[in-house]
C-alpha cells in the first residue's frame, strides 16, 4: 500500500489521480490533498476520499472548508500548510500536480522529508532541476515521472546502461495549429488555443501544448530527470499521441511506449513503481489507430523549441526565466492582453535582457524567476499601449 499526498486534486492531473486510486483501493491511499481556491471542489473530494488532512492555497477559505468537513480531517492553508502536507509522516509519496511553480518549495521539503515524489508539474523542474534532482540525490528518494514523456522514457530506460543511450526522443502532438499558417497565427483566439487535438488538460499546459512552450519545458525537464545534455535530446512530431517518447541506443535500436493518450497509466506508473499493476482502465487498439505518422517540428512557426534548448544548453537562472516569461505572457494572452505570436516574442525579450549570475543557487534562480515576471509585465503593458 503506498501513502500518496496529492497537491493539485481538484485540477486536470488531480481529477485522473483520484480516478487511479478508485481503482487500486489496496494499492493507493489518499493520506492528504491539497488545491489552490476550489473549496467545493476539494470539500466534495476529501468527503469522498476521507484523507487525514487538506490544504487550501488560498487562507480565507479554510474555515469555509473546516465547517463543511469533519473534524477528524485536518484543514491547513497556505504555503505553510502545502509544506507540512509535503512532510506528512504517513505518506510515502508526494505527487506534485500544482500548476505552474508553486510546488518547488514542498516538493523540497518532502525530499528533506524522505519521500519520495511524483512531478507532473514540470515547471519546477525547469525552473529549479539541478537542485531538485541533486536534492533527491543526497536524501536518496526517487523522483518518478508523472509527464506521458517522460514515463515513457523512464519505462523504456529501465535497467539500462547510460552508456547504452544514444538520444532521447520527445514525441509532441503538434497541438492545434500544426498544420496553421503563420499569416493566421495574429488572429488566433483564446478559445481556438484551448482545444486540443489528442489530451484533455488544465488551461496552461493547453496553452503551451499550442505554442510549442509545452515540448520546450519537456526537453529541459527530460535534461534533468535523465542527466543528459540538451544536444542529445530531440523532439518529432506525432499527432496521433500514441507513441509517449522513445529511447534510442547507440547500436541504432529504438525502444518506445504506447497506448492510447490518458494521463491515468503514467500516474498510476509512478504510483506503483516498480510494479505494473492490473487495471483496464486503459485500452489500446492498434488496428482501430491505423497509423502512426512522424513530422519534423516546424521551428520556424514554432520557435519555443529553440528557446527551450536555448535555456536548457546554458543553464543557470535562464531556465527559470523562460518559464516565469511564459507564465506571465500566457496569463496576458488569456486575459486578452496578448496576442498569440506574442507569448513567444515577450519570452525571447525576456530571455535576451536577461542578465545572468554568476552561481545560480536556490535564491538567486527565484530572483530570476521574480525579475522575469516583473520584466514581462511590463513589456505586455508597453506592447498593449503601442497597439492602442
Ligand atoms: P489544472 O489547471 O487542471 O490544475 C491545477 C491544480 O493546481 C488545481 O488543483 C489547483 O487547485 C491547484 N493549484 C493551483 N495553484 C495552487 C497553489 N498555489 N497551491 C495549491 N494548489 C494549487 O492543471 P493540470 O493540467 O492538472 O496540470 C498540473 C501540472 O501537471 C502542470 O504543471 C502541468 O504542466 C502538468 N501536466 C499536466 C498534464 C495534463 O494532462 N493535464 C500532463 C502532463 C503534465
Ligand atoms: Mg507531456
Amino acid at each position: 500500500m503506498r501513502n500518496v499526498v496529492l497537491l493539485g486534486s481538484t485540477g486536470s492531473i488531480g481529477t485522473s489521480t483520484l480516478k487511479v486510486a478508485r481503482d487500486l483501493p489496496g494499492e493507493i491511499r489518499l493520506a492528504a490533498l491539497a488545491a489552490g481556491r476550489r473549496v467545493d471542489r476539494l470539500a466534495e473530494q476529501a468527503l469522498a476520499v476521507r484523507p487525514e488532512a487538506v490544504c487550501i492555497y488560498d487562507p480565507s477559505q479554510a474555515d469555509a472548508l473546516r465547517r463543511r468537513l469533519p473534524k477528524e480531517i485536518e484543514v491547513l492553508s497556505g504555503m505553510e500548510g502545502l509544506i507540512r502536507l509535503a512532510e506528512w509522516p504517513s505518506a510515502d509519496i508526494v505527487l506534485i500536480a500544482i500548476v505552474g511553480t508553486a510546488g518547488l518549495r514542498p516538493a523540497l521539503a518532502a525530499i528533506r522529508a524522505g519521500k519520495d515524489i511524483a512531478v507532473a508539474s514540470k515547471e519546477i523542474l525547469v525552473m529549479a532541476g539541478e537542485i531538485v534532482t541533486e536534492e533527491a540525490r543526497r536524501h536518496g528518494v526517487n523522483i518518478l515521472a508523472v509527464d506521458s514523456e517522460h514515463s515513457a522514457i523512464f519505462q523504456c530506460l529501465e535497467g539500462r546502461d547510460p552508456a547504452s543511450v544514444r538520444r532521447l526522443w520527445l514525441t509532441a502532438s503538434g497541438g492545434p495549429f500544426r498544420n496553421t499558417p503563420k499569416e493566421e497565427f495574429p488572429s488566433i483566439t483564446v478559445e481556438r488555443a484551448l482545444r486540443h487535438p489528442s489530451w484533455s488538460m488544465g488551461r496552461k499546459i493547453t496553452i503551451d501544448s499550442a505554442t510549442l512552450f509545452n515540448k520546450g519545458l519537456e526537453m529541459i525537464e527530460a535534461r534533468w530527470l535523465f542527466n543528459v545534455g540538451m544536444d542529445r535530446i530531440r523532439v518529432v512530431v506525432h499527432p496521433q499521441s500514441v507513441i509517449h517518447s522513445m529511447v534510442e541506443f547507440v547500436d541504432g535500436a529504438f525502444l518506445a511506449q504506447l497506448s492510447t493518450p490518458d494521463m491515468c497509466l503514467p500516474i498510476q506508473y509512478a504510483l506503483t513503481y516498480p510494479r505494473r499493476v492490473p487495471n483496464s482502465r486503459v485500452t489500446t487498439d492498434l488496428a482501430r489507430i491505423g497509423s502512426l505518422t512522424f513530422e519534423e517540428p516546424d521551428t520556424e512557426r514554432f520557435p519555443a523549441l529553440e528557446l527551450a534548448r536555448w535555456a536548457g544548453t546554458a543553464g543557470g537562472g535562464l531556465p527559470a526565466v523562460l518559464n516565469a516569461a511564459n507564465e506571465a505572457a500566457v496569463d496576458a494572452f488569456c486575459r486578452g492582453a496578448l496576442s498569440f505570436p506574442g507569448i513567444t516574442e515577450i519570452v525571447r525579450a525576456v530571455m535576451e535582457a536577461y542578465r545572468p549570475a554568476p552561481h545560480a543557487d536556490l535564491d538567486q534562480i527565484l530572483a530570476a524567476d521574480a525579475w522575469a515576471r516583473e520584466e514581462a509585465a511590463r513589456r505586455i503593458r508597453a506592447a498593449a499601449e503601442t497597439a492602442r
